[in-house]
Formats: structure tokens, C-alpha cells, sequence
């Protein structure tokens, strides 16, 4: 199965796709944590990418459309990939038919996690990660079992430097002019799923994988 997640920012993405990718077996892309890993490791690409995510703006469509076409042309996304975060505009939408042809794949399923916008800066400016492993936490609404510790591997936690009110106002402005209106062409592709987010993690995961146990059988069929 290859499965899109899409959604604003701070919906709960990775939440769901950590769940996700344990549940049914998926390989984890996810464009925002390779440009993190590119921005810690420092590369010409990564520098590149710091300049717009600090802004809260988009990493233009050569730079990411090139660094998902190397990911999902390894050995290990033939049987099945998440991607999370992209595509994030029609360009890359269609960018990543054309790649996903190239490689004998297509989309099954294109789930979008809603949420609404006060609810997301919340999430945002509580979201902390851990600098090991990656894991995504909220000081309030899943928090760590000790402060500012990773459960799994004992991490320090850390804030994004892009969850700043500042650059999150920005991220939801870039969310609704250049991603929302990609949707539409999602649905006209008939793969298009819209999930209620605003609940529990627990209770999304329940729709989200209700959902792709169906896709699951349909594309055994085929
Ligand atoms: P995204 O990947 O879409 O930007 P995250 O998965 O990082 O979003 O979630 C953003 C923040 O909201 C994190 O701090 C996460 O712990 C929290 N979160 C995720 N899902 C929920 C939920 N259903 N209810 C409350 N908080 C959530
Ligand atoms: P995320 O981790 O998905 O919230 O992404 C963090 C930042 O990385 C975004 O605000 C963008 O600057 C950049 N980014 C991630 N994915 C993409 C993409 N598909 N297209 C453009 N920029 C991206």
C-alpha cells in the first residue's frame, strides 16, 4: 500500500503515521524530518531547505520533489510507504504521479487528518520531539512519563525552532493558499479520505485504520 497523509500542520501527521507504520507495515517518509536530518547534518541541501522552514515557507518543489524521487526509488518502498507532509501543493501532487509511474507504484489512499486552527496552534506550541529519536510528544495533551524525557529511548525533548506562534501563523497561511487547494485533486482521484482529528489520538487511529484495513482488502483484490 502507498498512503498519503496529508493535513495542516500540527493536525497530528506524525503522530498517526508512527501508528501507522507499526500497524501496517509501511516505511515512514516523511520530507519535514529528512530536511531535519539534512539541516543537523548540515548538507548543502539541508542549509538550503533552513532558509525556508525557518520563514515557515514552503522548500521549493525541485529541491523536495528530487529528495522524495531518491527515497521512494530504494529497494525498501516497494511494498509500502507512508508519505507525510508531502505532497504539499498540485505541483508536487502531480510531480509524484509521474515519479510514482517511473517506479510501478500508485497512490491507494490519501487520508487528510482535520483540524481546526486554534486548536492546531495549540498543538504546535506545545509539540516537543526528542533529539534522539524523533518521538512526538505535547506538554499537556501527551505529555512524557518524566518531563522533557523520550518514554522510549530517554532523549532530551526539544522544541522545533519553527513551533513559534510567529512561524506557525505563517505555516497555516502557506497550509491554506498552496496546499488545501491540492485536495480537490485528490477527491477527483476517488482515494481521498477526510478524518475527523480533533479527537484522541487513540479514537483517530481507530478511524484512520478502520479506513486503511478497507483499502488493505481492496488492493489485495486487484
Ligand atoms: P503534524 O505532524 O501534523 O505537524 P504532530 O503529529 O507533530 O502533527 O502533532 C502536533 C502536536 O499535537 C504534538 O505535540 C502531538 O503530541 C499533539 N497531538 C497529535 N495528535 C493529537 C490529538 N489527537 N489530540 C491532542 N494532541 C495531539
Ligand atoms: P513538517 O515537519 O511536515 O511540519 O515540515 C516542516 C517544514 O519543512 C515545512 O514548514 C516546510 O518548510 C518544509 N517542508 C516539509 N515538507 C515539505 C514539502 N512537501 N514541500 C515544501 N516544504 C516542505
Amino acid at each position: 500500500m502507498h498512503v498519503i497523509i496529508m493535513g495542516p500542520p500540527g493536525a497530528g501527521k506524525g503522530t498517526q503515521a508512527e501508528k501507522i507504520v507499526n500497524e501496517f507495515s509501511l516505511v515512514h517518509v516523511s520530507t519535514g524530518d529528512m530536511f531535519r536530518a539534512a539541516i543537523k547534518n548540515e548538507t548543502e541541501m539541508g542549509l538550503k531547505a533552513k532558509e525556508y522552514i525557518d520563514k515557515g515557507e514552503l522548500v521549493p518543489d525541485e529541491i523536495v520533489v528530487g529528495v522524495v524521487k531518491e527515497r521512494l526509488s530504494r529497494p525498501d518502498c516497494q511494498e509500502g510507504v507512508l508519505l507525510d507532509g508531502f505532497p504539499r501543493t498540485l505541483e508536487q501532487a502531480e510531480a509524484l504521479d509521474d515519479v510514482m509511474s517511473e517506479l510501478n507504484m500508485k497512490t491507494d489512499a490519501v487520508i487528510s487528518i482535520d483540524v481546526d486552527e486554534d486548536e492546531l496552534l495549540n498543538r504546535l506550541t506545545g509539540r516537543r520531539v526528542c533529539r534522539n529519536c524523533g518521538t512526538t510528544y505535547h506538554i499537556n495533551f501527551n505529555p512524557p512519563k518524566v518531563r522533557n524525557i523520550c518514554d522510549h529511548c530517554g532523549g532530551e525533548l526539544y522544541q522545533r525552532s519553527d513551533d513559534t506562534v510567529e512561524t506557525v501563523k505563517e505555516r497555516l497561511n502557506v497550509y491554506k493558499k498552496q496546499t488545501l487547494p491540492m485536495i480537490d485533486y485528490y477527491k477527483r482521484g476517488g482515494v481521498f479520505a477526510s478524518i475527523d482529528g480533533s479527537r484522541d489520538i487513540d479514537e483517530v487511529f481507530a478511524d484512520v485504520a478502520s479506513y486503511l484495513r478497507d483499502v488493505q482488502e481492496n488492493t489485495k483484490d486487484k
